[in-house]
Formats: structure tokens, sequence, C-alpha cells
């Protein structure tokens, strides 16, 4: 494996750098105030898409540029660095439009993409059913006229009052067979009578929204099915490997942001007459948080590389998400430590990251589901030892 960036690498990733230095408004204040006024960061969104950002990743014969594993880690881990997210996770939920979509829907979630909207929320978790998709409870029936009918609760839906419509995974009690196999994916419009919406708070994120979804016999034309009818459990899988490695991208770049603010500050704030960086613990902290965010690298790198070269990730990126999250969550809380009081109160941008990290130890499967996915893989690989 080879650690060197390639020099087109190395160009995107200067791209991203320029992006941010042109566009100084995007800041943390930024970020505080859409948090503040509950509003997405669309001027953001705007300007990647307009920077060609947004496509990133997208098969080419829908309009995007392909990139390999490694590329999209890197990009990831960029624009985290300065503070920003990247969107992958929300690319990758679009490829799952692109690869098992009609035309029609292909065409609809592009043309959302490119004009700065949601085109649908995912609709997977349940009050029952978080960790155990098999749970899924939400019901549909297909009536006479070829018609769905879908009644059921959803929650955690990020962004569901604010997209077009909700990727509804729901099941189809009329097949006796496992679960997996009668479930089935609709696009359900958010507006469609029958769909009520209510707003849930959370810890972080707040520039994102996410909303409790009550379905009641809610009606949808056969178009809105995605993919063929009860493989709706693959079309929402089909990416969850490479959302984990992407969310550990993220979250290496999360953290590599807290540890600059906290290196500078630390090289800045003077205590005891000299600066606190000078002070034996003060530099332990830093250099374990570098020495975690080294590990994310090679860990993320490394899975990258596989799935590159036609490796499974299944193991390698349960490690990589589970490793990055929890050791980012780590890091910025060290970064918290080294500024003090300053970093609990008046929300510096280490505060928010603080925030914001630590869902990534739950939303794409928790820490525990980590372990059990690799868990069960090693198991096999004892069978061959
Ligand atoms: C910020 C955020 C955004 C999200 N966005 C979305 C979204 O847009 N759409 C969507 O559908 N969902 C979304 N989710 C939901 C997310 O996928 C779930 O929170 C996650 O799957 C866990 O489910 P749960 O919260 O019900 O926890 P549970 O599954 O109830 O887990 C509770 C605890 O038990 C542990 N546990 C569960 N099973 C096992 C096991 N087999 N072995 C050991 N321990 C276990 C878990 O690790 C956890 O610690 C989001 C969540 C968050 C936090």
């Amino acid at each position: 494996m080879d650690f060197n960036k390639t020099d087109e690498q190395e160009l995107l990733l200067e791209s991203i750098d320029e992006f941010f230095s042109q566009n100084p408004q995007f800041n943390e204040e930024y970020i505080r105030k859409c948090e503040k006024d509950h509003r997405p960061l669309s001027e953001y969104r705007q300007a990647m898409i307009d920077a060609g950002f947004a496509t990133l990743g997208i098969p080419e014969e829908f309009g995007g540029t392909p990139i390999d594993t490694v590329t999209l880690c890197l990009v990831a881990e960029r624009f985290n660095l300065h503070g920003f997210p990247s969107y992958f996770g929300q690319i990758l939920q679009v490829d799952d439009i692109l690869a098992f979509g009609t035309p029609d829907q292909q065409k609809a979630t592009m043309e959302a993409l490119l004009n700065n909207e949601m085109y649908f929320s995912l609709g997977l978790s349940e009050p029952g059913a978080g960790s155990d998709t098999n749970a899924v409870s939400t019901s549909y029936v297909r009536k006479d006229d070829g018609k769905y009918v879908i009644t059921g609760h959803k929650t955690f839906c990020t962004d569901g009052d604010r997209a077009k419509n909700m990727l509804c995974l729901a099941r189809d009690f009329s097949v006796d067979d496992k679960p997996s196999k009668t479930m089935s994916c609709f696009l359900v419009p958010s507006d469609a009578p029958g769909v009520k919406m209510e707003p849930l708070t959370k810890v972080g994120t707040n520039w994102r929204s996410m909303t409790e979804v009550y379905l009641e016999d809610v009606v949808v034309d056969p178009t809105a099915l995605v993919g063929k009818e009860h493989e709706g459990f693959m079309v929402v899988m089909k990416n969850f490997e490479i959302e984990r490695l992407v969310i550990a991208a993220d979250c290496m770049g999360m953290a590599e942001c807290a540890y600059k603010e906290a290196l500078k500050y630390a090289s800045e704030r003077e205590q005891f007459g000299q600066p606190i960086g000078k002070f034996q613990l003060i530099q332990e902290m830093l250099f374990e948080m570098r020495l975690r965010i080294d590990n994310m690298r090679n860990l993320v790198l490394k899975a990258a590389w596989e799935r590159d070269n036609g490796d499974s990730i299944r193991i390698s990126s349960s490690e990589a998400k589970y490793y990055c999250a929890r050791e980012a969550f780590q890091v910025i809380d060290d970064a918290m430590q080294i500024f003090g009081g300053y970093g609990y109160v008046g929300d510096p941008r280490v505060s928010r990251l603080w925030r914001d990290v630590r869902m990534n130890r739950l939303g794409g499967g928790t820490d525990q589901v980590m372990v059990y996915i690799a868990g069960k893989m090693l198991l096999k690989e004892a069978k061959r030892i």
C-alpha cells in the first residue's frame, strides 16, 4: 500500500482548500447562525454544487465524477478538516436510487441534488426497530388497482421535514418468509395524505432537522416502489459498508480539525507565565490526540485501499468506523480540555464538533453493532485456521 497521494488527489484536495479560502463566509459563525435559525447549510451546499463537489462519487452516466474509495475518504476528511460536512453520506443514499430506481426516480433524484433540494430522507428506524432492521413493523398491502397502502411509525428521520419524499422500508406481512425477504422500499411523498411529522430535538448536528413520521393508510402509486418488491432490504443495505468507511473518514477529519484548534490554542494561551503547550501534561494530550489520528488514517486508508482492490471490507469497515467514531470523540474531548472553560462556554468550534461527532457512535450502526458484524466474521475466519 502506497501512502503517497497521486497528482490528481493532491489537486482535488488543494481545490477544497482553495474553496474555503475563497469563501471565508463558511466559518463557524455561519454554522452557529444556521443552527440558531433551524435551517440547513444551504449556501454552503449551493457553493459545493457550483464548484462541482456535490457530484463527486456519482457515476458518469448520471452527470457525476466517479472517484475511487481512497480519494473519496481523503475528500471526506478534507472537508471535515475545515469544520464542514462532506455530505458523502447523502451521496451514498442517492446511489441507492441510482442503482435500483426507475429512470424517472433517478432523474428526479439527480435534479433535486443539483437544485440543492433533498429528494428523500431515510425511513428505516422505528421505535421498535433500531439496530434490528428485521424488526421493522411498518406494513404495506397491495390493492387490486396496483396501488400500495402503507401504515406505520418511523423515527430518527434526518431532514424528514425538508425532503420531498421519505425512502420508507415496509413489510408485506402476507408473505410467509424471513423478514428481510418481505420488505420493500417506497418513495413516500412527504405531503401525502396520512403522513404526519413531529420534530425531534437532538444533542448535535443541529444544522440538520429530525422528525418522527407517522403513516396512516398512506396510498402510493406503483411508481413509488424502489427496486423490486420484497427486495427492499437489499436496496438499503447496498452501501452500508462504504457508508461506514465514509463516516470513519468524516470522524478523522473532525478530529484533525479539533486537534489543529487545540494545538494553536496551546501555543497561545499563557498560564503560570508560559504557553500551556509547554506543560508536559498538555503535550501528553496533544501527543495522544495525534497518535489516535494517525491510527485512524491507517485504518481508513487500509480499508479504502482494500475496497479499491476488490477485497471484502466487512471487517475493516466495521473496525474503521468503530475506532474512528470512538477515538474522534476522545480527541475532540481532549481538545475541549485544552481550551479549559473556554471550550465549554461561548460555543467555540471544538464544542460544536464535540456535540456533532458523538452521533457517529450511533448512526450508521452503533459501536456494538460494529463489533457484532465483525465478530461473526471473525468466527468464520477461525474455521479456516
Ligand atoms: C443523529 C442520528 C441520525 C439518524 N438518522 C437516521 C435516519 O435518517 N433514518 C433512519 O432510519 N435512522 C436514523 N438514525 C437511527 C440510527 O440508525 C439508530 O439510532 C441506530 O440504528 C440504533 O438504533 P436505536 O437508537 O434504536 O438503538 P438500539 O438498537 O435500541 O440500541 C440500544 C443499545 O443497545 C445496543 N445493542 C443493540 N443490539 C445489540 C446487539 N446485538 N449486541 C450488543 N448490543 C446491542 C446498541 O449498540 C445500543 O448501545 C439516526 C440516529 C441518530 C443518532
